[in-house]
Formats: structure tokens, sequence, C-alpha cells
């Protein structure tokens, strides 16, 4: 008893240091109206093949058979040396924002790579989960004090996944 007491506590101190930032509803919200009004640069995808298709808003991997819109997002504003503009997925259904924003998102604790910005957004540091806990990377990136954020990335296609700060 003692020691699943003692494990619980360890998992709680290795997730409050950071807080996840899912996609706003406002943005996904605003891509399911722009592709309603079929805009050029938002398309509906239907999902062929599971573990595939990230949705942003929700942070799960959309199943078969879902509808998603591809859009293009400013992950890094315009006007930055880093700036960056890319295309990510929303479900093109309402779906629920990632609630356990304490808890590193179950769905992608492989294939993603963690990118360290500084507050002026200029990448600083950045790592590939290559096999670790992605906890304990974000956490060594976010224990650089320069860190201001670190954003979660599809370690193949460069897609942006989601944002990290500290709790
Ligand atoms: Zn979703």
């Amino acid at each position: 008893m003692r020691d699943l007491e003692n494990g619980a506590l360890v998992r709680f101190m290795k997730t409050s240091m950071f807080q996840v930032v899912p996609l706003p509803t406002e943005v996904a919200e605003r891509a399911r109206r722009a592709a309603e009004a079929r805009g050029a640069d938002h398309a509906v995808v239907i999902v062929d093949s599971p573990d595939t298709y990230p949705c942003r808003h929700c942070l799960r991997f959309a199943k078969p058979g879902e509808r998603l819109i591809l859009f293009p997002y400013a992950s890094i504003p315009a006007g930055h040396p880093y700036s960056e503009t890319g295309p990510i997925f929303v479900h093109a259904e309402p779906c629920e924002r990632y609630r356990a924003t304490h808890e590193y998102p179950g769905d992608f604790r492989s294939g993603r790579a963690f990118r360290a910005y500084n507050t002026s957004y200029d990448m600083i540091d950045a790592e590939v989960a290559d096999g670790n806990e992605p906890e304990a990377i974000v956490e060594k990136l976010l224990q650089n004090p320069e860190t201001a954020f670190v954003d979660a990335r599809s370690v193949t296609r460069g897609c942006y996944t989601f944002r990290i700060q500290r709790a």
C-alpha cells in the first residue's frame, strides 16, 4: 500500500510541472465554418487508417470513417525568424477539447519531436522522444529558464501537434 501511494505521488510530481495546451476551441470552430463555406485551404478528409490523423482539439487520433478538416495553422505567428504555418487536422464534427491538461496525451507518447522556444518565439532547443518518456524530455526542456513553451510535433512530417507550458 505504501509503495502504491509512493508511486502515485511520483506520478503526480512528474506531471504537475507542465500543462498541455490543446488547440483553442475558437480555432477549431473557425476551421469548421471555413470548411462548410468550402474555403480553398480547408479540405475535408475521411480517415482511412488508425493512429495516423491526430485531432489537435481533442488530442486523439481520429478513428477510421471519421471526418477531419485539414487546414494551415500558424503555430509560431508571422513576424519572427522562426514563424511557422503548417497543416493540422481537427474533427469536422464538434469534439471535446482535451481536458486532462496536467497529463501528457496518451495517443502521442511516441513519434513526437519537442521544440523549446523562448518568449521571442526563437527556437532554443529541440529533442526527439526516441523511446524515452516524453514527460522527462518536456521537463528537461522546461528546466531551462529561457524556455517559454515547448511545441510537440510529428517527428516524421513535422506537423504541429500541441503546446506545453509550465503549470
Ligand atoms: Zn477532435
